[in-house]
């Protein structure tokens, strides 16, 4: 589903990505986790192409997406991304931040976005905030809300970057039960989180990133019971 081939990134002078290379098979649960500044987000916005790779390939079932010739629209449309501080509209309610990309971007016909959209409020458990604007919704709510919209779309993978982190402990459970759920039903999905008992329960396979490169991987079990490197030792001991 997604092949990431010797990716690096740039930003100027600083070497953010030097050589990262994974893949996901369709309905597989990828988690990357590492420390703060070791390039996780980046490998998530390069792989919807809100940053453009410096070298490398990266390719959707099958299509090389970093290419001049690619649909950067149809692509987008493909991943779902859902974000830390989850980037909804504030100016519009709920229903309407989950059918406004699929009206304007899919051309689908408004009361059938609607439609699509109630069951989504539904699956995430709020069907009673539909027409309730973000800033009256808890952060628990508000994540789950923006999951709901990326789905809209019928993308073929979700990324989510950090998608607890900015949640009270209490919110935490209710956006992992939805993340859950839809790996249980065979969704591709690419994990940034520093949850380890999300990982060691969902993930098929974990990476740690360090640096801009990979240095660990493999099932949960392996990376959290025997980790190899020394960095993910180090980083373990901090967190756990
Ligand atoms: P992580 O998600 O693992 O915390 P990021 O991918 O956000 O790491 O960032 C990796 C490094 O790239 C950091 O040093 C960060 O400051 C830098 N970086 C990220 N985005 C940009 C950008 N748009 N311009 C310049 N530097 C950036
Ligand atoms: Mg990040």
């Amino acid at each position: 589903m997604i092949r990431v081939d010797n990716l690096h990134k740039n930003f100027g002078n600083l070497e953010v990505l030097k050589g990262v290379s994974l893949e996901v098979k369709k309905g597989e649960v990828l988690v990357i986790i590492g420390p703060s500044g070791s390039g996780k987000s980046t490998i998530l916005r390069c792989i919807n192409l809100l940053e453009e790779p410096t070298k490398g390939d990266i390719y959707i079932e099958g299509e090389k997406i970093n290419d001049k010739k690619a649909d950067i629209n149809k692509i987008r449309q493909k991943v779902g991304m859902v974000f830390q501080h989850f980037n909804l509209f504030p100016n519009m309610t709920a229903i309407d931040n989950i059918t406004l990309a699929p009206v304007k971007v899919k051309k689908i016909d408004k009361k059938d976005a609607e439609d699509i959209a109630i069951n989504l409020l539904k699956k995430v458990g709020l069907e009673d905030k539909r027409d309730s604007y973000p800033v009256k919704l808890s952060g628990g709510q508000k994540q789950r809300l923006a999951i709901a919209r990326a789905l809209a779309m019928q993308p073929d993978v979700m990324l989510f970057d950090e998608p607890t982190s900015a949640l009270d402990p209490e919110m935490v459970k209710e956006v992992l039960n939805v993340m859950k759920e839809l790996a249980n039903e065979g969704m591709t999905m690419i994990v940034v989180t520093h949850e380890m008992g999300f990982a060691r329960e969902v993930a098929d396979r974990v990476i740690f990133v360090d640096d801009g490169m990979i240095v660990e991987e493999g099932t949960p079990k392996e990376v959290f019971e025997n980790p190899k490197n020394p960095r993910t030792k180090e980083f373990f001991s901090k967190i756990l």
